[in-house]
């Protein structure tokens, strides 16, 4: 079934991805007090002319476009939001943390760069790895027009012409969802989408204060999303469906799932595990439709050759960058920060469970598993 995206007054345009296959979508919605405009796609001309024609095939421009709002701060979905803003006056609105957390993702300066490299070398990944990400990175500046300041944030709970605000962080800290209770239909982003696991990116945290641990975050959001009722979801990648829940289930049995491979593992790597890298059909590293951040493609740089460091004797305890290893063995350089992202956030949500703890060893992050004959309150 199509969805009546007539009925909503919504209408979808899409736009193409840079290096990669899939499209990003923007809505416009005509049914409130404003011509308002759902997310901005990328910063290009291409963008600028496919909004320009569905503008047309309703009789308008872009000086009819009252208000922006933002799913989240994420490159493909901000990229006209300034220009926009600009020409037409409009009205830019989102979560409150929008501005600081583009701020953070989004800035190519030497600051970034150690802070990139020291969390990749405290996840145990290969020096000339950890180079090769950091030399791929401005690349994707090109692409990139971050919004810089809001008119209007939007709280949790509040109202916005007919759209209840709901904050789910997890795929980024800004994640929000828009939802029209009464014709029936949510405006989604990347929150969750029909077919691809969204990443939980790591993220740079502000100054003096502890990294966020996404994976734990998006789980909470999807059990407080699974509650709701959206109607027919608009997402930010791919088609609209009609039943959200099936869509968070397979998210979270898609966690539950790495988890206890994860875990297995952990329990029990056997010594060659390293070695042996056939891959499975979960082997697959993250699909690039979720992954929302700089992602030059395949036509990057090669793989590292440095082998991984094995374990060493008596430790059963093992680096975020071994187990992503076990996860996605065919990582190469170009998916490895989403790999570790998805790695990383399956560790920590062990740890949030009690069955993994973490310490850190050289200046490494290593994970063990909590084993069930240990006494309450050694760790
Ligand atoms: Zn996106």
């Amino acid at each position: 079934m199509d969805a009546p995206t007539e009925t909503f007054h919504l209408q979808p345009i899409s736009v193409p991805m840079p290096f990669q296959s899939n499209d990003v979508y923007m809505y416009l919605y005509d049914g409130g007090e404003t011509l308002t405009l759902f997310d901005a796609a990328l910063p290009t001309d291409d963008a600028w002319d496919r909004l320009e024609r569905a503008l047309a095939e309703r009789g308008r421009t872009v000086r009819d476009i009252g208000r922006i709002i933002l799913t989240h701060h994420h490159f493909d979905h901000t990229g006209l939001a300034g220009r926009l803003a600009a020409e037409t006056g409009a009205e830019l609105c989102g979560h409150p943390e929008v501005a600081a957390a583009a701020a953070l993702t989004y800035t190519y300066d030497e600051a970034h760069t150690a802070w990139m490299r020291g969390l990749l070398l405290g996840f145990g990944v290969p020096e000339d790895l950890v180079e090769q990400i950091v030399a791929r990175r401005p690349l994707m500046k090109p692409f990139v027009h971050r919004v810089d300041r809001l008119d209007r944030a939007l709280a949790d709970g509040e109202m916005v012409d007919g759209f209840r605000v709901v904050h789910v962080p997890g795929h980024s800290p800004t994640d929000t969802l828009f939802v029209h209770e009464e014709l029936g239909f949510s405006i989604t982003g990347d929150h969750i989408l029909e077919h691809v696991t969204p990443n939980p990116i790591l993220r740079r945290p502000p100054v003096g204060q502890p990294r966020a641990r996404s994976l734990v975050e998006f789980e909470a959001s999807l059990r407080r999303t699974r509650a709701l009722e959206l109607g027919w979801c608009f997402p930010g990648h791919g088609k609209p469906f009609d039943d959200h829940r099936p869509v968070v289930d397979r998210i979270l049995s898609t966690h539950e799932k790495r988890s206890q491979r994860l875990l297995a593992w952990l329990r029990c790597p056997p010594p060659q595990s390293l070695e042996d890298t056939s891959p499975g059909p979960a082997d697959l590293p993250p699909s690039k439709g979720d992954l929302e951040t700089p992602s030059p493609g395949t036509a990057g740089l090669p793989p590292s050759k440095t082998a991984p460091l094995p374990p060493s004797k008596g430790d059963n305890s093992v680096t975020p960058y071994e187990a992503a290893l076990h996860l996605y063995p065919r990582m190469g350089s170009d998916l490895l920060f989403f790999c570790m992202s998805a790695t990383v956030g399956q560790l920590e949500l062990l740890e949030s469970q009690g069955l993994a703890v973490s310490s850190t060893k050289n200046g490494v992050l290593r994970y063990a598993p909590v084993t069930a004959n240990e006494p309450e309150g050694e760790r």
